[in-house]
């Protein structure tokens, strides 16, 4: 099953061809032969399925300043302000490059680009195609790449492990579409493997995003943190039987009201800022709302010029319409839905993980620049700023290790047991590893928008009992393995976050709680418990943990 794989020499290997993979690939590319894998078709990718926008301060009434400042309220007191710089200030210039490279943002009267407005943000400063700019956006992208003559893409890739050796990241291995398994050796490896929505039952990702990147990262050995934190996306598509196709907040931003099945308008009684309001408080109050009436909630533009909407939503129109939805006259089904994750691989300003050679980009990765909960329309702007940073950090990766890995993998140890401190006997006695369906549903019910110490412990509890014995052979073993591992990380973080913050609700601790919780939660595999929190705050009652979540770890005491 172990083939060395034909393309031999490669310098830097790309796992994802979203924003922030392609983006990097386009920054290595005159520095030697780069690799990219995706698992699927190379379309299918979050980057593929945005619709709102990507947001820049390109505004006359906007600021770098500004775009921080709404960037940090919706972070609740998480975000990590280095990362939220790099991004604000740098934003706007990688956009104007996205435009020169012939990307089409819609135009206003004046053929400058379109500004939308959307949740959280105090000024229009969203640029859009349509409601497909990351369609938009990929296609140029992906135009750019195809014609890099030291650029070799290979679809229907699936990365299930980096090979580890002296300590440093030195190479992949990979399935491919015949089952065939290859190892490829490089310099530097970027995770470029964006979200991890289909951890979770109900969600607006598409099939390819499974968290894979987490698992990979921690499996070699790189801290990864704030998993906790997971946006909810308020207005999926809520029909039996569909999708859960995103109907774009947009939408609101443009005058569309949620409505509940008595036809009230009910945000405002949630929260001041109404249909706009942040989206952790919108996807509660849609779930309350139908708890509360026992019937369903809908979105509304009936009362929107028709035209405009069609013309300025076509794609969701277009979508509704196969379902016999008119969007601007029907009430649209709309329920909460996994969305985005905040956490991931620990960066730095520059793509670096904690392990040699593993950097990290996009929605794989937490530089913290989202804190507890994402301003809507920063993603697309983090995969391509953070991507292009990446690729310029890589280029200082020594030469390729010889790719002999640790004894890590050799032994064929499974590191979510290490971190356990034992095999499960359960395992050895027998249990059935949980199907992937149960998996997701687990996670939906006790992970998603309402969560509890109960609730959590009994899912860390199952996950525990999740894994297959052994090491995996097979890629399906080893989607199987990643998944658990995602799965288990992200509700142990949120078992251990014992406050209510940002997009993490915990309805046993309602309140955020800042002397104890202004922490990341940071796991690393190898520890008896695998959780480090380091404190951004200096707060006192965690040891020795002060102002950056880069070096100073500290174990917490346990609660
Ligand atoms: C429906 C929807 C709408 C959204 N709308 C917006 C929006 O309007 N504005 C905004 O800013 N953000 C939006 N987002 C979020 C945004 O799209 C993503 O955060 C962003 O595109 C992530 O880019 P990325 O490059 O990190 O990853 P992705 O674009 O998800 O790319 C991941 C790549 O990794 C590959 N991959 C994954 N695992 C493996 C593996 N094991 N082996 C090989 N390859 C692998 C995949 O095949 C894919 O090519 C939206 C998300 C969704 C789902």
């Amino acid at each position: 099953m172990h083939a060395r794989d034909a393309s031999g020499g490669i310098d830097f290997i790309i796992v994802g061809g979203g924003i922030a993979g392609l983006r990097a690939a386009i920054g290595l590319a005159p520095a030697g032969r780069v690799l990219v894998l995706t698992k699927a078709e190379r379309a299918e990718s979050n980057t593929g399925y945005a619709q709102g926008g990507i947001a820049a301060a390109i505004g006359d009434d906007d600021s770098p300043a500004l775009h921080a400042a709404d960037t940090i309220r919706a972070g609740d007191h998480l975000c990590d302000e280095a990362a939220v710089s790099v991004l604000v200030e740098h934003g706007p210039r990688y956009v104007r490059e996205l435009i020169e490279w012939g990307t089409r943002f819609d135009r206003d009267a004046d053929g400058r680009p379109a500004l939308g407005r959307e949740a959280a943000h105090s000024v229009r400063r969203v640029l859009h195609a349509g409601d497909a700019t990351g369609r938009e956006i990929g296609r140029v992208l992906w135009e750019r790449v195809r014609a890099l003559p030291s650029v070799e893409t290979i679809d229907h890739a699936l990365v299930t492990d980096i090979v580890v050796a002296g300590g440093r990241a030195s190479g992949v291995g990979y399935f491919d579409l015949e089952g065939t398994r290859h190892d490829v050796p490089a310099r530097a490896i970027l995770l470029a493997t964006g979200g991890a929505g289909q951890v979770f039952r109900e969600t607006t990702n598409p099939a390819v995003a499974t968290g894979d990147g987490v698992a990979l990262a921690f499996d070699a050995g790189a801290r990864v943190a704030d998993l906790e934190f997971v946006q909810f996306h308020p207005t999926a598509l809520n029909r039996t039987g569909a999708p859960r196709f995103l109907i774009s907040e947009a939408l609101r931003g443009e005058g569309a009201l949620l409505v509940n099945d008595r036809g009230e308008a009910f945000m405002a009684r949630y929260h001041p800022d109404a249909d706009l309001a942040p989206r952790d408080i919108v996807a509660r109050a849609i779930a309350r709302e139908a708890e509360r009436t026992g019937g369903p909630v809908s979105l509304t533009l009936k009362h929107l010029d028709p035209a405009y909407v069609t013309r300025r939503f076509p794609t969701i129109a277009a979508m509704c319409a196969q379902l016999g939805i008119d969007l601007a006259r029907d009430p649209i089904p709309v329920a909460p839905a996994a969305h985005y994750i905040m956490g991931g691989v620990d960066t730095d300003e520059w793509g670096r993980t904690s392990v040699p050679g593993l950097f990290a980009a996009g929605e794989v990765a937490c530089t913290g620049l989202h804190g507890a909960n994402r301003l809507a329309s920063n993603s697309l702007l983090e995969g391509l700023v953070f991507g292009a940073r990446a690729a310029q950090a890589m280029l200082d990766a020594p030469r390729a290790a010889p790719m002999k890995r640790d004894r890590v993998m050799a032994d064929g140890s499974w590191l979510m047991a290490e971190a356990d401190g034992a095999n499960s006997p359960t395992n050895a006695l027998g249990h059935q590893p949980l199907a992937m369906t149960t998996v997701r549903d687990l996670m939906w019910r006790h992970a998603g928008l309402f969560r509890t110490r109960e609730g959590l412990t009994a899912a860390v509890e199952m996950l525990d009992r999740a894994r297959i014995a052994g090491l995996p052979s097979t890629a399906q073993e080893w989607r199987h393995r990643n998944l658990v591992t995602v799965a288990r990380l992200l509700a142990h973080a949120a078992l251990r976050r014992e406050e209510s913050r940002g997009a993490h609700f915990r309805a046993d601790f309602p309140e955020r709680d800042d002397r104890r919780w202004r922490v990341h939660v940071v796991e690393t595999k190898g520890a008896r418990d695998a959780t480090d929190a380091t404190d951004i705050t200096g707060a006192t009652d965690i040891t020795g943990a002060k102002d950056t979540k880069d070096t100073k770890d500290t174990e917490e005491e346990t609660r």
